[in-house]
């Protein structure tokens, strides 16, 4: 596997400058190397700059790769600020949440838990069973409105505060990263990181992490009491589980180590839905144009201080001073500069970085904020939108749908079907042979006992293969049955009886039972001695 190597701000080599999003120093030798020099970085076309008019058709298609169309590595620089603050307190809530929820139970159930062997979904102490296509298509339709709805409210406040993939790489791998190779821009220390041996040993540290992450996820799809048994029993008496943990153990290692921010650029669809889920009011992560431009440290002063704007002179600059600590800080390797883009995932880096270098420069902080496309072109923030409106409407009808047919399945399900093979049998003695299966699902979270019965056809004979029939926790058992009917109650070639189905908590069950039959009754035969 190989190693990312520095792309800040040059792949493969540290930068140059001594600049770090800790203690901002952005030297006039660096403002100048920035914007003039023509590597990659400075090369990320703006499209709507009037500094960049070269359009940069490598960075048109992917911000990580190369001009040669090889993979371009980013290592971005840590930028400390108020919302790195914050997103570490909230990353590290959930990785413990992430640890938690299968272990919490209610009603004796998992919180959250898709138990794929079983064929069992528990959610907030429902469960649902593969038979519940219309929950499930509800679940699935008003989760997927209410991210909607969310996208349209706070952008991609998901992708850069809470989703799994962004939590652990920026708040478990990177530091970890971080520790044993050094940051970028930031002197080398201790002999892991100066003897170039971190490199190497960090993979060890990488292993256990993604092993551990892979039983964390597992513990969402297999029960915690089958997940103990994996990893305290001996892998010979599980070679599947074991299989299972090792597979997913390297799914993580690789997604971690090699993949990264390529899942939320190439592999994850939601970045690529956002042209339509957001408005020009929703809230993003903004560079404030009107403020920055034109970008670029007053001329004159070659060698000196970084120069401030001077308002009303011919030279006067924006407030942005082509750092490109805003790039260099990107996970996903873009510039914020050039506008709203796919593959920002709203981690807001770009503005602590940002926000340090104002402070250190005395400008007012938020050249780069949280803010709407409406809200840069002087317009107010706009709440109430149409799709801001309509889509909560929408959840909650969905919800209210979902609610009522889950407070409607009963004990079981029940479905009652006509047998395989011919429609009817005569039989010598002049009856009627149908065959019909009687599909029970006990929905209970304990075994049950269910009786099935006839009615409503006289002389009818009622042979289930099972009677009782028992049947396990959130199991399907299909109990095929004969009934035989004298020919003379079948008229027209049809006849209709009642089957019962009762079991625990009072449950019962009447369906209309259709059998098949001659037109005409067949005269028994005569029996000779
Ligand atoms: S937007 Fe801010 S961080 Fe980015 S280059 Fe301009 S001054 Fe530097
Ligand atoms: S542009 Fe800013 S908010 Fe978007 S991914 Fe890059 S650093 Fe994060």
């Amino acid at each position: 596997m190989s190693s990312p190597s520095s792309a800040a701000p040059a792949p493969g080599k540290p930068p140059a400058s001594s600049t770090t999003s800790a203690t901002v120093s952005v030297s006039p030798a660096d403002a100048a190397r920035a914007s003039t020099r023509p590597d990659r970085l400075s090369s990320i076309a703006p499209t709507t700059s009037p500094h960049n008019d070269q359009s940069d058709e490598a960075r048109s298609v992917l911000s990580t790769l190369n001009d040669d169309g090889s993979r371009r590595w980013i290592q971005p620089k840590l930028s400390e600020g108020r919302f790195l603050t914050r997103r570490r307190i909230v990353a590290y809530l959930l990785i413990a949440l992430f640890v938690a929820l299968p272990l919490i139970h209610v009603n004796g159930k998992p919180l959250i838990m898709l138990d794929v062997v079983a064929r069992r979904f528990h959610l907030f102490g429902a469960t649902f069973l593969p038979t519940d296509t219309l929950l499930l298509a509800l679940l699935l339709v008003g989760t997927g409105l209410t991210i909607f709805w969310l996208t349209a409210l706070f952008g991609r406040v998901w992708c850069g505060w809470a989703c799994p993939q962004t939590v652990y790489m920026e708040f478990l791998y990177r530091p970890i990263e971080r520790l044993f190779e050094g940051s970028p821009g930031r002197a080398r220390k201790g002999w892991l990181q100066t003897s170039g041996a971190g490199k190497l040993l960090k993979y060890p540290i990488y292993l256990a992490c993604s092993f551990a992450l892979a039983h964390t996820f597992l513990a969402y799809f297999v029960s915690w009491d089958q997940l103990r048994h994996w990893v305290f029993g001996s892998p010979l008496d599980h070679p599947v589980g074991f299989g299972v943990v090792m597979l997913v153990t390297g799914a993580m290692m690789f997604d971690f180590s090699y993949f990264r921010e390529q899942v939320c650029i190439v592999v994850c669809p939601y970045g690529r839905m956002q042209s339509v889920l957001l408005d020009r009011h929703s809230l993003i992560v903004r560079y404030d144009q009107k403020r920055g431009e034109p970008r670029g440290r007053k001329q004159g002063k070659p060698g000196g201080d970084l120069a401030l704007p001077v308002l009303g002179t011919a030279d006067r600059t924006g407030d942005c001073v082509d750092c490109h600590l805003c790039v260099t800080t990107c996970p996903t390797g873009i510039d914020i500069r050039n506008g709203l883009q796919m593959e920002c995932v709203n981690c807001t880096q770009c503005i602590d970085a940002c926000d340090a270098v104002m402070t250190k420069l005395g400008r007012p902080r938020g050249l780069i904020r949280y803010s709407s496309t409406a809200a840069m072109e002087g317009k107010p923030l706009s709440m109430l939108r149409p799709r801001v409106v309509l889509y909560p409407m929408l959840i909650a009808l969905v919800f209210t749908l979902f609610t009522l047919v889950l407070l409607n399945t009963g004990v079981a399900d029940v479905t009652v079907m006509r047998g395989l093979g011919p429609p009817f049998t005569m039989l010598e003695d002049g009856r009627v042979l149908n065959t019909v299966r009687v599909k029970i699902v006990n929905r209970t979270d304990a075994p049950a006992e269910f009786r099935i019965a006839l009615s409503g056809l006289d002389g009818a004979e009622f042979k289930p293969l099972a009677d009782p029939v028992l049947i396990k926790a959130g199991e399907m058992v299909t109990t095929p049955a004969q009934v035989l009917v004298s020919g003379s109650a079948f008229k027209r070639g049809h006849a209709e009886g009642q089957i019962l189905i009762s079991g625990p908590k009072n449950f019962s069950y009447t369906s209309t039972l259709s059998l098949m039959g001659p037109h005409t009754a067949a005269e028994p035969k005569e029996t000779r001695p």
